[in-house]
């Protein structure tokens, strides 16, 4: 009994992450026949229709938890509304974000006015070991220093409001809290805040907390660990190279080809 009741609770959470977009799932655990994996996808053809009914079989929100969602009225997911006094940065900060962003849109965008300089620049740098080894020393050094860089080499700085998701946060998320964290503080390390509370309230301060709810930023491709993100940016090798990425941007569009 027990069994079948925690296997329909999968089969009821694969109907809800199906339902969101999902395009699969890993379903373990020991002793799973197939013949108990085809009864489970059979039923979830019959139930795929009517995934919201579902949803709140797993809407548990912790007191004061940080999503990345508000609550949702179409699908009943759970969030929590920060109050305006949690959006606030102090000025010193605002301007630093205006920089940064400014930076950013002049030398990784692709709409960029001499962003096709920078492409041909970095295809000739990637060829040349001494070339890139004296950009990647530069990209280093100042993304050290600024962001605590890790060199992932498929840098998402720009979504999380120039944030590094590999030194801020614990578990490395791309793509928004992972709701563990509470009154704003990380789940892993409460005596620090959330990053993600911190983006959003770098986002709110310019009016655009929207920028965290917006798009699904793909998970780090681990091909470009210890490579320049800076070159593959402009090479369109990391994830921003990508035209279906949904992420969002404030890079433009990647050049065809
Ligand atoms: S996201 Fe990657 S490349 Fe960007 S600052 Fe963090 S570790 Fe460095």
């Amino acid at each position: 009994m027990g069994m079948w009741r925690r296997l329909n609770a999968r089969r009821n959470w694969l109907v809800i992450l199906k339902g969101l977009g999902y395009k699969g799932a890993h379903f373990g655990g020991i002793n799973h026949r197939f013949d108990i994996l085809a009864q489970i996808l059979d039923r979830m053809d019959e139930i795929e229709d009517r995934w919201r009914d579902f949803v709140p079989e797993f809407d548990f929100p912790q007191k004061n938890g940080f999503y990345r969602y508000s609550r949702d009225t179409e699908t009943g997911l759970c969030g929590t509304e920060l109050s305006p006094s949690m959006s606030t940065i102090s000025s010193g900060e605002k301007m630093l974000f205006g920089v940064y962003r400014e930076v950013h849109r002049t030398f990784f965008s692709y709409d960029a006015l001499f962003s096709s300089l920078y492409r041909k620049l970095c295809a000739k740098l990637e060829k040349r070991p001494f070339g890139y080894l004296v950009i990647k020393t530069l990209e280093d050094i100042s993304k050290k220093i600024l962001f605590s860089c890790r060199e992932c080499g498929d840098c998402s700085l720009q979504h999380l409001a120039f944030f590094c998701p590999e030194s801020q946060c614990p578990k490395h998320t791309r793509n928004g809290p992972c709701g563990g964290s509470s009154e704003s503080r990380c789940e892993v390390n409460p005596d620090r805040p959330c990053v993600w509370f911190r983006a959003y309230r770098r986002w709110a301060a310019i009016g655009r907390p929207d920028k965290l709810y917006q798009g699904f930023i793909p998970p780090r491709n681990w091909e470009l660990d210890g490579t320049s993100s800076w070159i593959n940016f402009h090479l369109c090798k990391d994830h921003q190279g990508s035209p279906s990425l949904t992420a969002p941007t404030d890079h433009g569009r990647p050049p065809p080809g």
